[in-house]
């Protein structure tokens, strides 16, 4: 079933009967080439990949809930290409210019929105950090304007500009930032990799990882053993443990970040706006709700909800940027479990055991690489050969040092980007 604006409004004069489910109800096999642990964007966009680039469809995803149901639908959905340094900046740039013909290449509404992204800075220094920062875009190909603050004013007449501490002093504008619907994000891949064969297996939790003569044999599962000859281990929040199957400690940290949408109000914010002194970010929905959200909340966990004092100082900035925030209402806030490496770059790699690949540490930034992760991914799945554009992700840099892709020059304290 193709989707296009014909169809829509066939449907809607035949009572909307001719729809059919989006993916097949899969039960698991004994057996497949491939399985993919975990159905958030980046199992599911793997799966896509490897089936439409290297022709294999023997592959199931596994999910332990439903697909969706992780990171992949809990995000502030910001989709951009602003990363500064070599290893992350052209991975990136890559993923952006997939999600630019994404829809047309799922043939589903993913409602991917350029409407441009503006960090802002409030200081001298900052300035020229963005200044290089944007210098780098460009030279990667992408696109950066730097903005003084008149010219931040026409895009966000509303925000405190003469803030005592934060001044605002200009920004950085990436118009080809901007967001996209982030549940429709699995929906699409899932039913692409779905209509190429893949058998997408829900309610299926991976509980052991079977390992024979150095190489991976099977995956014990709550529907019963599955034989494999290659596994992916691509579960986001929970990769620690998962990899503890497989007897293998990762430089990963689990923790919450929360994020807030408001009720909804008129057209208020064009762009996606990010505060310079402190960690908060914000978009408007198309329904019209604020969505924003600010840091990790700190500590290492597994409980999809966040705690009172992030809420605190989320709340605190978004008064600082912009006061007239404080007369919208939250609707709902909610969390999600982040994988935080030492250097706040992500692992797209072979591990020690043959046949088990490992693709996690995305950080709080792994939906905008949705869709360059899966492809990578899937080419060293199938070809057992880094891609190009994820050459840098190794899992050894934590090991050796060398290799080190430390984007917020922070170090190696996991919470202090
Ligand atoms: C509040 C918040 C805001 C964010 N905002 C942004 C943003 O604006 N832009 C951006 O680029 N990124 C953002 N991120 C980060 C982004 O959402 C994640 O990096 C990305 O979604 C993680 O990859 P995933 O989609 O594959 O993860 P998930 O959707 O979490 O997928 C992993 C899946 O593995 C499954 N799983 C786990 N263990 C098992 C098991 N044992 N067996 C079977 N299945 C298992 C889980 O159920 C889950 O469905 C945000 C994250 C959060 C929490």
């Amino acid at each position: 079933m193709r989707f296009s604006g014909w169809r829509v409004i066939r449907e809607g004069l035949s009572g909307n009967r001719g729809w059919s489910p989006h993916w097949r109800d899969a039960a698991p096999r004994d057996e497949y080439d491939i399985v993919i642990i975990g159905g958030g964007g980046h199992g599911l966009s793997t799966a896509y990949y490897l089936a439409r680039d290297h022709g294999l469809s023997n592959v199931a995803v596994l999910e332990k809930g439903y697909l969706g149901g992780g990171n992949v639908g809990r995000n502030t959905t910001i989709v951009r290409a602003n990363y500064f340094l070599p290893g992350n900046s052209e991975f990136y740039s890559y993923s952006l210019k997939l999600w630019e013909g994404l829809e047309q290449e799922l043939n589903y509404n993913v409602m991917h929105s350029q409407r441009g992204l503006i960090n802002l800075f409030h200081s001298d220094g900052q300035r020229d950090a963005f200044a290089r920062r944007g210098n780098a875009m460009i030279n990667q190909g992408d696109d950066a304007i730097l903005l003084d603050r008149e010219g931040v004013r026409r895009h966000a007449p509303f925000l405190d500009f003469d803030n005592v501490r934060f001044p605002v002093h200009g920004g950085l504008y990436h118009p080809r930032g901007g967001t996209a619907r982030h549940d429709a994000v699995a929906w699409g891949y899932a039913r692409g990799a779905d209509r190429r064969g893949v058998d997408l297996i829900q309610n299926c939790e991976v509980t052991g990882i079977d390992i024979g003569n150095g190489r991976v044999r099977s995956v014990q599962t709550t529907r019963g053993p599955i034989r494999a000859k290659k596994v992916a281990i691509v579960v986001a929040g929970r990769s620690g443990q998962v990899a503890a199957m497989a007897g293998m400690r990762l430089p990963v940290e689990s923790h919450v970040l929360q994020a807030f949408v408001s009720e909804g109000l008129k057209p208020v914010i064009a762009q996606v706006i990010a505060f310079g002194m402190g960690h908060f970010y914000i978009s408007q929905s198309d329904k019209g709700g604020l969505v924003f959200g600010g840091d990790i909340d700190m500590y290492a966990s597994y409980a999809a909800r966040g705690n009172l004092p992030a809420v605190e100082h989320v709340m605190e900035a978004g008064m600082t940027l912009m006061p007239m925030i404080g007369k919208a209402r939250v609707l709902r806030s909610w969390g999600g479990i982040v994988d935080m490496t030492p250097d706040g770059s992500p692992i797209i790699d072979r591990t020690d055991t043959q046949g088990l690949y490992l693709n996690c540490g995305w950080n709080y930034g792994g939906f905008k690489a949705v869709p360059a992760s899966g492809r990578c991914f899937a080419h060293l799945l199938a070809t057992d050969r880094h891609h190009d554009a994820a050459a840098g992700f190794r899992l050894d840099r934590f090991r050796t040092g060398r290799g080190i892709i430390d984007e917020e020059g922070t170090g190696a304290q996991h919470n202090l980007h």
